[in-house]
């Protein structure tokens, strides 16, 4: 037996892609587009409208029945709706982290290069003041007095001290480029797996969407002819109470003399009433229509 209960829509669940750690921008705006993308999607194509029985002809039992079949079918096209819908979200929260680490691993390029621009720089100069200071060695031999070479002594201690610092400043740009490169080969690693992950996603996505059009489509049938059964006016009553249920319940069933939609007690006489298949009732504070348990198992 087939309760409200268990036609609610399943929440999808929404599996959040691993924290984001460079970028953390605009995402807001590429989800909604994303929704919107799968909303104005052509899903169900309308099928020629069938032919509505007079109400008259349809005993109340029948429509309560059909209001059931209705909401259980709706209920199913909300949950297709909701999972195809989570599912370019995923897709594009990815595509987001993608870039966010493309970008990371370019920077951490750039700065390597222009770090070991800066180190060729100071070879050079390392070069120069090796080159000067065999100049200077050599004047010292021509030196005609202490005094002269005792100044080329102070010059060629001088491009000494440069050496060393230029030296030190090498092996400590070494330092910081190898230690870049292990973070840009941890960002290269992460990239590649998250590519490899869109690229799954995206053909789940594309064999989600294709399998649940063609569900849809085959519910969008069977609701159409559940249709057929209701009055426009109860119709009307029906899409507008569903609009308005944070759940899309509009027909629920009694569930230990409560309302199976708000919960709230249904007086006894009322149940009675519902219980008879003569008039359709519909909860008093939650507006939804009521049938007992048995509605299920009736024919149509
Ligand atoms: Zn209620």
């Amino acid at each position: 037996m087939a309760t409200a209960k268990k036609t609610a829509p399943k929440k999808a669940s929404a599996k959040k892609a691993a924290p984001k750690k460079a970028t953390a921008k605009k995402p807001v705006a590429k989800k909604v587009a994303a929704m919107k993308e799968v909303a104005k999607k052509p899903v169900a194509k309308k099928a020629a409208p069938l032919k509505k029985f007079p109400s008259g002809a349809v005993p109340i039992e029948k429509k309560l029945r059909a209001l059931f079949d209705l909401q259980g079918i709706d209920s199913k096209i909300d949950s297709i709706r909701t999972i195809r819908g989570e599912l370019p979200l995923e897709v594009s929260d990815l595509e987001d982290e993608i870039e966010g680490l493309a970008t990371r691993v370019t920077n951490f390029k750039d700065e390597t290069e222009k770090i070991e621009d800066t180190i060729t720089n100071k070879k050079l100069e390392i070069k120069e003041s090796k080159s000067i200071i065999k100049k200077y060695e050599k004047q010292q031999g021509n030196a005609r007095n202490n005094r002269e070479f005792g100044s080329l002594a102070k010059e060629i201690e001088f491009q000494h001290l440069n050496i060393q610092v230029a030296e030190k400043k090498i092996s400590e740009f070494k330092m910081g480029i190898d230690s870049k490169s292990d973070t840009i080969d941890s960002a290269k690693k992460d990239l590649k797996e998250r590519k490899g992950d869109l690229k799954h996603k995206k053909k789940e996505l594309d064999e989600i969407v294709a399998e649940t059009e063609k569900e849809e489509r085959k519910l969008s049938k069977k609701s159409t002819e559940a249709e057929r059964y209701i009055e426009d006016r109860l119709l009307i009553a029906y899409k507008r109470v569903r609009l308005n249920a944070r759940n899309g319940l509009a027909v629920v069933s009694v569930e230990r003399n409560s309302c199976g939609g708000c919960f709230n007690k249904i007086p006894p006489q009322r149940q009675l009433d519902i219980r008879l298949h003569k008039k359709i009732i519909v909860c008093e504070h939650c507006g939804r229509i009521l049938v007992d348990p048995e509605i299920a198992e009736v024919k149509l």
